[in-house]
């Protein structure tokens, strides 16, 4: 199974001034490609070949493991994004954000506070457990909550390609900004 860069539904300016069209090119155009291109070469002639990424996140090691998940979680990420996002969560997901966090403030800072304190690379996430609890997990490098039965909302790329032509070392203000291109109805699709 060859896989592919999805297509972005915004062109690589929409979400400026959050993320540039600088960034968009590099990350979406060059890292998110090159792990395309990565798990294609990887996968010919082992157990993987014909793999969804799913299974692949689930059972697979090493590189293989590495580029499949990167694969989905840049895809999860960028297809999260909106330049006219829905900008805070309603209905089911709202209320169970409030019944977890507190409330949708203290979810954001929360998550922020998260995201801030990943050390190196990786992802912060909003996910659902196996108890119908909302919680918000960091992992590093490609790690990827199905791994571990979790059912992955939402997604911030804390590695430094996500953020550091636009602003350098201040992780906190691309975290802040973060939310401007959240798109909640997104979110509440996938819980
Ligand atoms: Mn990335």
């Amino acid at each position: 199974m060859k896989h592919e860069l999805p297509q972005l539904p915004y062109s690589a300016d929409a979400l400026s001034p959050v993320i540039s069209a600088k960034t968009i090119e590099f990350h979406y155009g060059k890292h998110h490609q090159a792990y395309v291109n990565n798990l294609n070469n990887l996968i010919v002639g082992t157990p993987f070949e014909n793999a969804t990424l799913e299974t692949i996140i689930k059972e697979a090691e090493g590189g293989i493991f590495n580029n499949g998940a990167q694969v989905w979680n840049h895809t999860f990420y960028f297809l999260t994004l909106s330049p006219n996002p829905k900008s805070e969560p309603s209905g089911k997901l709202g209320e169970q954000i409030s019944l977890d966090f507190g409330s949708f403030a203290e979810f954001k800072d929360k998550f922020e506070k998260a995201s801030a304190g990943l050390f190196g690379s990786g992802w912060t996430w909003l996910v659902l457990n196996s108890k119908g609890e909302l919680e918000i997990t960091q992992e590093s490098n490609a790690g990827n909550p199905l791994r571990k039965g979790l059912k992955p909302l939402l997604a911030c790329d804390v590695w430094e390609h996500a953020y550091y032509l636009d602003y350098q070392n201040r992780r906190p203000d691309y975290l802040h900004s973060f939310w401007n291109i959240v798109d909640w109805k997104v979110v509440e699709g996938r819980f």
